[in-house]
């Protein structure tokens, strides 16, 4: 899945190439990219026709486009393969080409939503007084939003009786921080994924939250120089990250701090990547 970092460069892109202009038509080539739209594909194609995209948006790892002097947006949904891409109209088709968006304008290019396993698609939706689509109402602000509240999230992790790292993935918490950043931020911080939350001081959520911004920071300035093209796109693997990671994937290989062999464990079917000794385990109180 694509993280905050990737689905902000998308998002740039989008804003580059994408942002107002005036849709001319939607073809939608295969029904399941927009089976989240109840009324159908025709009905998804004809509700865009004619609206001007606004400044595309995104919250966590949920990217939208507004229409322009409507109260709908479209939500981007890019699974696990799902592309947007921004093409010459002479490009041929991709393979997997589910949706094309025409423009108005005589810009030459369209919009393009490929995606090979169909689990992605687009919606259009109500939007909220604050913009947001309506069915993403709930999602927590992530920690690059200007106006995430760090005093909110640290007494949250205070009360709740989790662990951090499920904290950290809990979206109704803190959005956009997957399984690779996770644990990224908290190899950094040196915090063992199953510490309670409750034990957090003040101080350490600071921090650990220094670490998660840098981490998401760090994963952007690289993927940022993806945007300057006219291909936007996102491919669902963090490939331009990977070089840059110290903890996730590194299981066996000596941790960057102390060399102690990195270990992996699974974690709520996915996996977790720790120095054993410098993320040490919290102790069991019986
Ligand atoms: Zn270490």
């Amino acid at each position: 899945m694509p993280e905050l970092p990737e689905v902000e460069v998308v998002r740039r892109g989008l804003e580059r190439w994408v942002a107002h202009r005036t849709v001319a038509d939607a073809e939608v080539l295969h029904p399941r990219a927009v089976r989240r739209h109840l009324a159908g594909p025709d009905d998804f194609a004809h509700r865009l026709g004619g609206h001007r995209i606004g400044t595309p948006s995104r919250r966590g790892k949920y990217l939208w486009l507004p229409l322009e002097d409507t109260d709908q947006a479209v939500l981007a949904h890019l699974g696990m393969s799902g592309q947007l891409l921004v093409q010459p109209h002479e490009t041929p088709a991709e393979k997997h080409l589910r949706i094309r968006v025409r423009f108005t304008d005589a810009l030459g290019t369209e919009l393009r939503f490929v995606d090979q396993r169909t689990f992605g698609g687009l919606s259009l939706h109500e939007t909220t007084p604050d913009g947001l689509p309506d069915v993403i109402a709930h999602i927590a602000r992530d920690p690059l939003d200007p106006l995430f509240d760090d005093e909110a999230f640290h007494l949250a992790l205070r009360r709740k009786r989790t662990t951090i790292k499920r904290a950290l993935l809990d979206q109704s918490l803190i959005s956009g921080v997957g399984n690779i950043y996770a644990d990224e931020a908290l190899w950094r911080a040196r915090l063992h994924y199953e510490r309670p939350t409750a034990t957090l001081t003040r101080p350490r959520t600071t921090e650990l939250l220094g670490h998660v911004r840098d981490v998401m920071n760090a994963a952007l300035a690289v993927g940022g120089t993806s945007f300057d093209s006219l291909y936007v796109n996102v491919n669902g693997e963090s490939g331009y990250f990977d070089r840059s990671l110290d903890a996730y994937g590194r299981e066996g290989l000596p941790c960057r701090r102390c060399a102690t062999p990195m270990r992996r464990r699974p974690w709520m079917n996915r996996s977790s990547y720790f120095c054993p000794r410098c993320q040490r385990a919290p102790r069991v109180t019986a």
